[in-house]
């Protein structure tokens, strides 16, 4: 399991290829995709599945079984809307094979454009993704309460008369947190006003040299080629590359990501592998 401190989040899990990637965000009480299911991850509420291949959501029946048998409420398990109606097959057949028992079990089906309120302060934004198959993007956002401009100078005694008198004196506004994108061959930051200002992004970097930059365009990934871009677009403070092709070494990876990116973007570009 690699830990990753980005700021007040530590990054939890792992991220390679066609074997598994999961991501779990303990202070946010959510994974993204679950590719296996550490007996670690069981007490996490939200799980956030970016597309259905079996690198992404294979550790699903461990997470819903292993809830059932300790008697836990059921988490939350958002899935692409194209997909999840094979999914809630597959995991009730599953559950008979173990003597005829029926899981409890929590399946949102989400698409493009939905707004998601997950806990009492944070939102989730479905963004899209562009990969084989149908996949989806995740924006995690906070939900601030912010007092209104014209309120703004008034006394602390004169703000509580006036929310007493019943007026509404705060808008809401938020907060963009983590950008998750699965597998994708990328993302338009317009795809959300609050896309580009994620604290945290984490992205894909399936494959890094010359030689595979038609695989990547093929199976539809993004390549390193891509990446100084998308580092220009985005505003975040850390950004998480992730889901590294088996045929590279961590040390290859490693070395060949930071003698082509720029010196300035070292600091805020880590690696989960
Ligand atoms: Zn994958
Ligand atoms: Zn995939």
């Amino acid at each position: 399991m690699t830990l990753l401190q980005c700021g007040n989040w530590i990054l939890e899990g792992k991220s390679s290829s066609a074997v598994a990637t999961y991501i779990r965000i303990k202070e946010l009480d959510l994974i993204f995709d679950l590719g296996r299911c550490p007996m670690r991850f069981i007490g996490t509420n939200h799980i956030f599945i970016s597309h259905f291949h079996l690198d992404h959501y294979f550790g699903l029946p461990i997470y819903i079984s292993q809830r059932w048998l300790a008697g836990m409420p059921p988490g939350n398990i958002f899935v692409p809307q194209n997909g999840h109606k094979q999914l809630r097959n597959i995991l009730n057949k599953i559950s008979s094979l173990d003597r005829g028992k029926e899981w409890g079990y929590q399946l949102t089906p989400v698409e493009v454009g939905d707004t998601i309120h997950f806990r009492q302060n944070l939102v989730a934004h479905i963004l899209p993704g562009n990969h084989s198959v149908p996949a989806v993007s995740f924006l995690i956002c906070e939900i601030r309460k912010k007092l209104k401009p014209e309120y703004r100078n008034l006394s602390e005694r004169e703000i509580v008369a006036l929310k007493q008198s019943g007026v509404e004196i705060t808008n809401e506004v938020q907060l963009p947190l983590v950008a998750y994108l699965g597998d994708t061959r990328g993302i338009s930051v317009d795809s959300h006003p609050l896309l580009k200002k994620c604290k945290l992004l984490i992205c894909e970097c399936t494959f890094i040299t010359p030689e595979h930059r038609e695989r990547a365009k093929r199976t539809k990934h993004l390549h390193l080629d891509m990446i100084p871009i998308l580092l220009e677009e985005f505003e975040s403070e850390h950004i998480v590359l992730n889901h590294f092709s088996r045929r590279y070494t961590p040390e290859f990876i490693r070395h060949e990501i930071y003698k082509r990116l720029p010196t300035s973007e070292h600091l805020r570009v880590k690696l989960l592998l």
